[in-house]
């Protein structure tokens, strides 16, 4: 399908190089806002490998990205609603509290928690961007590129011209050295190892029925020594994830029966942990998703951020008009994305330390207020409770989870745009650029040229 011209938008053509959640996410954007998209995969298929088993926790705020994108419906048939923690030890099982999340905060974040295996939520924005109008190339590794004169060389020899080159080429691609330079690379990596199991086979064992009853929340947190893992329900599964390393099998008993169930070596998934790149683009180059910003393995805003940085980029250029604000408009989405993506990080790695607290008397002190908590029969993250240092997920959740890509670039734009385009002596463009057909239709009528 070709991509819908948008009236009042300068069709660019983009070349994205990866088809992970990153390259997907800008690839449906970036022709919903009306621009020409090639993507590049070094490999021959969507799921070339046993890297696509394993699952994502999606947070409201790429949820809300992805109803945004008319896909609720979709993405309802393949993933499960999450209801709340409940939180374990990793050592000994010891029950230490659940939490459900309440009706308030999820009215203010406006879209849910949700569970769904890695492959199919590839395969939905994979679909979704095939029917935007996306163009794929497989087994087609760029090998080099030129930001300043925005062209690509595959291995093949071959070299494609474009407007804008996105590196969503991952945290070991070819952008990302680009960007660093000699000196790659920086920082420690980690990796976490992630698994399905099948209901079926959980629910042959009455000691693990409990994973299924009512009561417990849709996502189960084992807190270890140094260690956690994390277990979620995906549609028909449950989805099993360890932090550092494959250690269930020395976890308590729950976890131990579990292990055993699980069907073939868990993949390790070597997110990394390495730093965040304090610049994104360089000509006409802007790096997106892990090549950017690789969060600790485990983190649910890795995923988070890469939705919202391809939204963010196709909001930015769902309003350019000539081709002298493609700079500026990729310097905005820098400056834009940057804070965000660092807030993220510093929150993630929060709460990571958390869950996996070495042997200590802050850990004691921790397991202790949740006991405590538990057997009032309270929630076991009361802000009253827990510090902001200590506990910082469940406090900031409409800050993380609330956050409106849109609203960050309409704010950008009414700051820094209009007053750019007036200083030029351009004309400005009024008017609300939405992702759903009505608001894009509105726009259309309703649309105002100031002259200055
Ligand atoms: C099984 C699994 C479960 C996960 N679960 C979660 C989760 O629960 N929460 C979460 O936040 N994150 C999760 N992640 C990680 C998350 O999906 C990534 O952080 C996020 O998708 C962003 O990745 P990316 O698209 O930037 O890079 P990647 O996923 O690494 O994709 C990069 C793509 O670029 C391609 N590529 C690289 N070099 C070239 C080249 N030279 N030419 C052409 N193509 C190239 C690669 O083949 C690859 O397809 C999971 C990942 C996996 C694999």
């Amino acid at each position: 399908m070709a991509v819908k011209q948008r009236p009042g938008v300068l069709p660019l053509k983009f070349v994205v190089i990866g088809t992970g959640i990153a390259g997907l996410s800008a690839a449906i954007s970036l022709c919903k806002a009306g621009h020409r998209v090639i993507v590049l995969e070094k490999e021959a298929s969507l799921d070339h490998d046993d890297s696509t088993r394993g699952g994502c926790r999606m947070t409201p705020n790429i949820t809300s990205i992805l109803h945004k994108w008319g896909l609720q419906e979709k993405l309802d048939q393949i993933s499960v609603r999450s209801k709340g923690i409940s939180l374990m030890l990793f050592d000994s099982g010891e029950h230490l509290g659940k939490y459900r999340w309440q009706d308030e905060v999820m009215k203010e974040l406006g879209a849910d928690f949700a569970f769904v295996r890695y492959a199919d939520l590839k395969r939905l924005l994979y679909e979704t961007a095939l029917e935007q109008g996306a163009s794929f190339y497989f087994s087609a590794p760029v090998a080099d590129l030129d930001p300043y004169a925005a062209r690509i060389v595959l291995e093949s020899g071959q070299s494609i011209h474009c407007d804008v080159i996105v590196g969503a080429d991952g945290v070991d691609g070819l952008t990302r050295k680009l960007m660093i330079g000699s000196d790659f690379e920086i920082g420690r990596e980690t990796a976490k190892r992630t698994t399905i199991i099948s209901k079926e086979m959980i629910l042959t064992d009455p000691d693990l029925a409990y994973l299924y009853k009512h009561e417990y929340g849709s996502m189960l947190v084992w807190m270890g020594k140094e260690c956690f893992a994390l277990g979620f329900h995906a549609v028909g599964f449950l989805i099993l994830l360890t932090f550092q390393e494959y250690l269930i099998f020395s976890g308590g008993k729950g976890l131990q029966k579990l292990a055993r169930l699980v069907p073939s070596p868990p993949t390790c998934v070597t997110t990394g942990n390495r730093e965040t790149l304090e610049e994104w683009i360089t000509g006409r180059l802007v790096i997106i998703g892990n090549a950017a910003h690789p969060l600790p393995p485990t983190s649910p805003q890795s995923l988070g951020l890469s939705i919202e940085d391809g939204a963010a980029l196709a909001r930015q250029f769902s309003r350019v008009r000539y081709e002298k604000q493609i700079e500026d408009f990729l310097s905005a989405f820098e400056d834009i994305r940057i804070p965000r993506s660092a807030a993220m990080h510093a929150k993630e790695t929060g709460i990571v330390q958390y869950m996996s607290m070495q042997p200590s008397e802050e850990q004691e002190f921790r397991d202790q207020l949740m006991r405590a908590r538990r057997d009032c029969g309270t929630n076991p993250y009361s802000v009253s409770f827990m510090s902001r240092t200590n506990c910082p997920e469940w406090v900031d959740m409409v800050e993380i989870y609330g956050y409106c890509v849109d609203d960050a670039v309409d704010d950008w734009w009414a700051h820094w745009g209009m007053l750019n385009e007036r200083a030029r002596g351009t004309t400005v463009l009024l008017g609300n650029y939405s992702d759903s057909e009505a608001s894009f239709a509105r726009s259309e009528t309703h649309t105002e040229y100031l002259s200055m």
